[in-house]
């Protein structure tokens, strides 16, 4: 997807402050962090949504949910974190590239506000 802002970062062609990168995903803080810690991990695949997903992304989608535990653990501590897919217009999602949010550092209510 050529205009995909996400693609472009997995791709290198956009900016971001990168957490993590592999082969097949990488994880980068949110430009507007909405708690102390806010960051993305997308696939570098360009998947529309999580309501999109294919039963051949399933090994994908198996590691992309292990690495944000990784990535929680390390970067949101000890107590917790909150772990977010929007997936289209009425789920809240702004960019269409499937993006795992994983926010932390403080208390977050329920529900969200
Ligand atoms: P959504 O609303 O689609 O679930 O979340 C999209 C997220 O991407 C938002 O939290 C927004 O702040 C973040 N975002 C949008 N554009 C950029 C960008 O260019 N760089 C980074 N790092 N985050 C972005
Ligand atoms: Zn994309």
């Amino acid at each position: 997807m050529s205009d995909c802002i996400f693609c472009k970062i997995a791709k290198g062609e956009i900016p971001c402050k990168k957490i993590f990168e592999d082969g097949e995903m990488i994880a980068f803080h949110d430009i507007t962090p909405m708690a102390p810690v806010h960051f993305l991990l997308i696939p570098k695949k360009h998947i529309q949504n999580l309501l999109a997903l294919e039963p051949d992304d399933a090994g994908l989608a198996g590691r992309l949910l292990l690495k944000a535990r990784e990535l929680a653990k390390e970067l949101c501590g000890e107590d917790g974190a909150r772990f977010v897919i929007n997936a289209g217009r009425n789920g809240g999602q702004s960019v269409d590239h499937l993006h795992i949010h994983i926010l932390g550092g403080r208390a977050l209510g329920w529900p969200p506000g």
